[in-house]
């Protein structure tokens, strides 16, 4: 995140003059990102509260520019999701991510109850071969099914609401589970949200930033967590930093978290030594 403010500066430096033309710039500079491969996937490590355990990953995307270096998601997904090429990205991610599970566990160091979470762009499931290319990965790959989370957003329910279910629900009979991301921040009602048909709630970490402190934050915390447990769903609280924010969520019955506290994002090899450890 400290990097990614620097790099958007080096993006208007490069003499472009409004939005427009920077979005174009960063266009072609996608374009040429994806033929040459210049794309990566960091993991960060789920954990398990009660046992203090990795219990997943997380997978996040990187731009590793010739230039720039290592160039954060918020420059450049939302570039992706305006054009059509999320689709090719977010199928390149999906289908990376298999072969890399499919390593772990033929290395024995991958436990069948865990997970491994990606996130989705909600344009994806727009593509109507979406459904297809994910079976077609997981056969090719071989990954039990059952240790894919896909993780959309509130804004999913922006575009067709019932063709998104009738999608989820064929994912779903694969054995891939849901999980809506941010939960807390999108504008959608519960009335919606009821509708899909996910398993796993993960609370957005700026309430759980401020939870120790604003008294509404920890409220609001509570609030999902028990509402969770009501409905049968699995949570996962995000951006933990501190001792003090895992004790807080520990004392409210949180199952699961995910932050800096614990490890951030870093490379395979990186949460290879995690999952070795756990
Ligand atoms: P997200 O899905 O909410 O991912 C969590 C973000 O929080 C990640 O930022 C992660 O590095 C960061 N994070 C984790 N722990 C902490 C912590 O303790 N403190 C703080 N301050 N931050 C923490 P990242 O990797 O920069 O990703 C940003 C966003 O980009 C993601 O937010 C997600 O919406 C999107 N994104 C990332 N990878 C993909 C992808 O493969 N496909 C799609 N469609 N979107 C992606
Ligand atoms: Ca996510
Ligand atoms: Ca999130
Ligand atoms: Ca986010």
């Amino acid at each position: 995140a400290k990097a990614q403010g620097r790099n958007g500066i080096a993006f208007y430096k490069q003499g472009m003059s409004d939005a427009v033309s920077r979005q174009l710039k960063l266009e072609v500079a996608l374009r040429k990102a994806i033929e040459e491969r210049q794309f990566r996937l960091y993991y960060q490590a789920q954990v398990n509260i009660d046992n203090g355990r990795v219990s997943g990953a997380e997978v996040l995307i990187r731009w590793n520019h010739p230039e720039l270096g290592i160039i954060a998601p918020d420059e450049f997904i939302s570039v992706l999701e305006s054009s059509a090429l999320i689709s090719i990205v977010g199928q390149w991610v999906f289908e990376t991510a298999c072969y890399q599970l499919a390593q772990w566990v033929a290395e024995g160091i991958w436990k069948d109850d865990y997970h491994l979470c990606i996130n989705i762009s909600p344009r994806q499931f727009r593509d109507a071969d979406f459904t297809a290319g994910i079976e077609r990965v997981v056969k090719k790959t071989g990954v039990p099914a059952h240790c894919l989370e896909m993780e959309i957003t509130e804004n999913i329910v922006i575009y067709d609401l019932d063709k998104a279910i009738e999608i989820m629900r064929d994912l779903h009979d694969l054995g891939i589970r849901f999980s809506i991301d941010d939960f807390g921040t999108g504008y959608s009602s519960l009335r919606y949200i009821k509708r899909l048909p996910v398993n796993v709630l993960k609370i957005d970490r700026t309430f759980i930033q401020d939870m120790c402190t604003e008294k509404d934050d920890a409220s609001i915390v509570d609030t999902i967590i028990a509402m969770a447990r009501h409905m049968g769903l699995d949570v996962v609280a995000e951006g933990v930093e501190t001792k003090d924010q895992l004790e807080l969520l520990k004392s409210l019955g949180c199952p699961n978290y995910q932050g800096y506290y614990f490890s951030p994002p870093g490379t395979a090899d990186e949460f290879k030594q995690l999952l070795l450890a756990a």
